[in-house]
């Protein structure tokens, strides 16, 4: 099939940019001896899952249910943290994956005989308290964080079981940022270190992002599993996904209400979330700075908000030529933290899944209906 041809709303993952994004992945995992996993919270998406599975180190899961999938999908190693795991779940967690990360001292307590009568290697998340995230939604090191354990709450002398420790510091951050943390964190938690097996430098690094600093990054992991003789993990989501394929949408009607108002069949509200809480713009295939028609695209759905790019600050969209009803656009670098995320709000249709070769093939994986729609109501 051709992109023309394509039934819309879909996310179009591009095969060859997911390719690229891993190859470099892959560079860093073989350069720096860390293993690079995929955090599926940021980059679950069926179809690309043979890619990311046979080319990454394993995965990293929010809970029982993405660890469940990782296990579906043949990841190598399946690493487990939870701000907090249930007492029903925890025994499956524990059999499916390599690594558990607990949040605290109370949930260690809580299921250390089982963690201990396990294969799971298992970890502590602690928070050095110090980040650099763009905003507090996104800062997992902010005042009142519940995420990781704090210096002041950390039990040095209760670490027997304990193999590892993780932390998860950053949000679209460079190299600099890492170095920063990784200071912190040593000045913190130091003394603890010979006796570990493995530390977890979490996700946020823009490794796949132009410009990254990947030399730097390398030469962070090597010297730091060189200085405490441990394995180092990073588990980027964003940088898997980034820039590897984009939402396409048809415009279903065009208003005017001082200005034109293209209503399109995809939603920001529902299937670009981030573009509303980050919030962010995203970039439109063909828009230009000085084009003279202009328009606002708004989602099929009774949400006044729901407006791409509006709570960013920049609704309007330009062209050189006049957009017309029935037209297709193309919404880039939507494949991360989008699919994750959507819903069937207002009972609009969820996109479907396709993926685009270099050749301009592309095949539909997935497409969803009122059946999606029926089971989560
Ligand atoms: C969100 C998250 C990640 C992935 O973060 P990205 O910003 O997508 O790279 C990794 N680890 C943990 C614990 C996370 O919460």
């Amino acid at each position: 099939m051709r992109l023309q041809d394509i039934k819309t709303p879909a996310y179009v993952c591009e095969k060859s940019k997911l390719q690229s994004n891993l190859n470099l992945l892959n560079y860093v995992a073989q350069t720096s001896g860390a293993k690079v996993l995929c955090a599926l919270k940021g980059f679950a998406f069926s179809p690309g899952m043979p890619l990311v599975s046979s080319i990454l180190g394993g995965a990293t899961c929010s809970g029982l249910i993405e660890a469940q999938y990782a296990k579906e999908h043949g990841f190598k190693e399946i690493h487990t943290y939870s701000p907090a795991f249930k007492d029903d779940e925890i025994d499956e967690v524990l059999s499916i994956s390599n690594h558990v990360v607990f949040n605290s001292f109370n949930q260690w307590k809580r299921f250390a005989t089982k963690a201990k009568n396990s294969n799971a290697s298992i970890g502590l998340r602690v928070n050095p308290n110090v980040s650099a995230s763009p905003t507090d939604m996104y800062n997992p090191c902010g005042r009142f964080s519940r995420l990781g354990i704090t210096r002041e709450n950390f039990e040095f002398d209760n670490i027997d079981g304990i193999d590892g420790l993780h932390f998860h510091a950053l949000c679209e951050e460079s190299a600099k940022s890492l170095e920063m943390v990784l200071k912190a964190f040593e000045e913190q938690f130091g003394k603890i270190l010979p006796h570990m097996k493995w530390v977890n430098f979490g996700g946020g690094h823009h490794i796949t992002k132009a410009g990254y600093d990947v030399e730097l990054l390398i030469r962070l992991i090597k010297n730091f599993s060189k200085k405490y003789n441990v394995r180092v993990y990073i588990e980027p989501g964003e940088a898997v996904g980034w820039e590897c394929g984009f939402l396409i949408a048809t415009v279903l009607d065009i208003v005017d209400n001082e200005q034109k108002i293209c209503i399109i069949d995809a939603s920001a509200e529902c299937h670009m979330p981030d573009t509303i809480l980050m919030p962010y713009r995203p970039k439109i295939r063909n828009e230009s700075q000085n084009g003279k028609f202009s328009y606002r695209f708004g989602g099929a759905t009774c949400l006044a908000g729901d407006i791409v790019g509006a709570e960013a600050g920049d609704p309007i969209y330009k062209f050189d030529n006049p957009i017309n009803i029935g037209d297709k656009i193309i919404f880039e670098d939507q494949i991360h933290y989008t699919i994750v995320k959507n819903t069937t709000f207002n009972g609009v249709k969820l996109p479907s899944l396709a993926m685009i070769d270099e050749s301009g093939d592309v095949v539909v994986w997935r497409e969803f209906g009122y059946k999606d729609y029926a089971n989560r109501n």
